[in-house]
């Protein structure tokens, strides 16, 4: 008995050595091979063939579980990467810090990683951790038990074997699942600390399973909340991406908030969500992308962090405009400037800034509904993105309807409709189209706008 008092108070305080894992049978879970892609299944059983160890493990596990579709399936094995790619003859090896196989089956990738080990008895000895006890590495081949350990959430340290249909499972994650409980594995603070992103994996993946936070695992959030400031901005950006298309946006921003995490993310959300408007307009964009999510439509990354970030560019661009700076010039400086805010903590690519620019950029041109400018602005090849943001704006109540009906019937309109929608060129506009038409003979663009 005090054998198994010693073990349970020492299996506590590190979970991997818990070496004894529950082996739970099909009729008990209810996840079945072929459920399993083929190209998953073939990758395990060709290891298994080899002699080596493998199992299905992670988010595909959890989601079948839970009854939902994997985003894609990976693969523990205890097989080194180099002895993975032997077994394959589409596979490589990729990462250079912590070594993975992709294997190609078909048109299938399956990711194969190598059981990973204890970086060091106590999670955090010199040399392994910043300051604040982050994790800088991570790459230390293991047993499975230690793999286990090592992963975040109980729900996602499931190990499936398809052989025997088996889930080898150490810390009562199935029994969680059933429960719907999100808990961490480990000590909470620790693992946060060690990895300050599990705090914004745990909002994720509560609000697509429809989990509850395990209180222990809840509890420190707000107070740990800040140590996202220390995350590298690519991967946190790489984070609120996929927060932002699990489909369950909405969920997802409202959690944040409740667990006092938005302000770390996005320095200027919680700004945004406290104008009404702003509010309105990110809300009403977040539905938009749920709804496309669901109905399995591409999200653009571009559009996404273009609404959230507009209620900023707005502020920015009437407090320049109001110090006498011409609209145009005014809107990129403000762009830039908000851009740039972001780019501290969030590693916005180019590409993806460029989309949220044209985007930004097209707004204001919306309201030259005369002459040949609108048939310039269908020509864009962002139109179509501006103009779903211009159906939001007017939605939210930030510009007047009247304008995303008329581009509606210009954009939907036969040639003849198009030509009596036509609005009587104002009179600046009609000056300063004659000014502009002299140099180039082209009254369809504006300066900086158009790639
Ligand atoms: P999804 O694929 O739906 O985003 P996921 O849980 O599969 O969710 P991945 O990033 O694909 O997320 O990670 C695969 C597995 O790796 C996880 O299930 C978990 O076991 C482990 N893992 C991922 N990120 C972490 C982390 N920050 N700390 C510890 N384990 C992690
Ligand atoms: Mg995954």
């Amino acid at each position: 008995m005090i054998r198994k008092f010693i073990s349970r108070v020492l299996g506590r305080k590190n979970p991997a050595n818990r070496a004894e894992p529950a082996i739970i049978a099909v009729g008990q879970h209810g996840l079945k091979r072929d459920e399993i892609s083929r190209g998953c299944r073939h990758t395990v059983e060709s290891l298994q063939e080899s002699g080596y160890q493998a199992y299905i493990v992670g988010g595909a596990v959890r989601d079948l579980l839970a009854g939902l579709t994997p985003k894609d399936f990976d693969v523990a094995t205890n097989a080194t990467p180099e002895q993975v790619r032997q077994c394959f003859r589409r596979s490589r090896i990729i990462g250079r810090r912590f070594q993975i196989v992709h294997v190609n089956v078909g048109s299938e990738t399956i990711e194969v990683t190598t059981f990973r080990g204890h970086h060091s008895d106590n999670g955090s000895s010199k040399g392994q951790t910043d300051e604040q006890g982050r994790l800088l590495r991570d790459n230390v081949f293991g047993s499975q038990s230690e793999d286990a350990a090592r992963r975040d959430f109980t729900v996602n340290a499931l190990y499936y074997d398809p052989a025997s249909e088996t889930i080898v499972d150490y810390h009562h994650g199935v029994a969680d699942l059933q429960q719907k409980t999100l808990r961490m594995i480990g000590d909470p603070k620790t693992r946060y600390r060690e990895d300050p992103v599990r705090m914004l994996r745990a909002v994720r993946l509560a609000a697509k399973l429809g989990l509850s936070i395990d209180p222990a695992a809840r509890r420190p959030i707000r107070e740990m909340a800040e140590l996202i400031d220390n995350v590298p901005p690519s991967r946190l950006f790489d984070e609120m991406l996929k927060l932002l298309t699990s489909g369950h946006a909405v969920r997802c921003i409202t959690q944040l908030r409740e667990e006092g995490l938005h302000n770390g993310l996005l320095p200027l959300l919680d700004v945004i969500l406290e104008q009404p408007l702003g509010e309105r307009f990110v809300m009403l964009a977040l539905e938009a992308t749920d709804r496309r999510v669901a109905e399995g439509k591409p999200i653009s990354p571009g559009f996404l962090f273009a609404t959230l970030l507009w209620h900023e560019v707005l502020a920015k661009w009437d407090l320049l405009k109001g110090k006498g700076e011409p609209p145009m010039p005014a809107l990129f400086l403000a762009m830039d400037e908000v851009l740039h805010v972001q780019a501290g903590k969030l590693a916005i690519t180019r590409r993806i800034a460029g989309d949220i620019k044209d985007i930004w950029a097209l707004q204001p041109r919306f309201e030259q509904r005369s002459g040949k400018r609108p048939y310039g602005i269908l020509q864009q090849p962002r139109f179509k993105a501006g103009y779903d943001f211009l159906l939001l704006r007017a939605e939210s109540g930030e510009v007047d309807e009247a304008m995303s009906v008329w581009w509606t019937e210009f954009l939907y309109g036969s040639d003849e409709a198009r030509a009596a929608m036509l609005l009587p060129p104002q009179p600046g506009e009609a000056r300063k189209r004659r000014r502009r038409r002299r140099p180039s003979g082209d009254a369809g663009q504006t300066p900086g706008v158009a790639e």
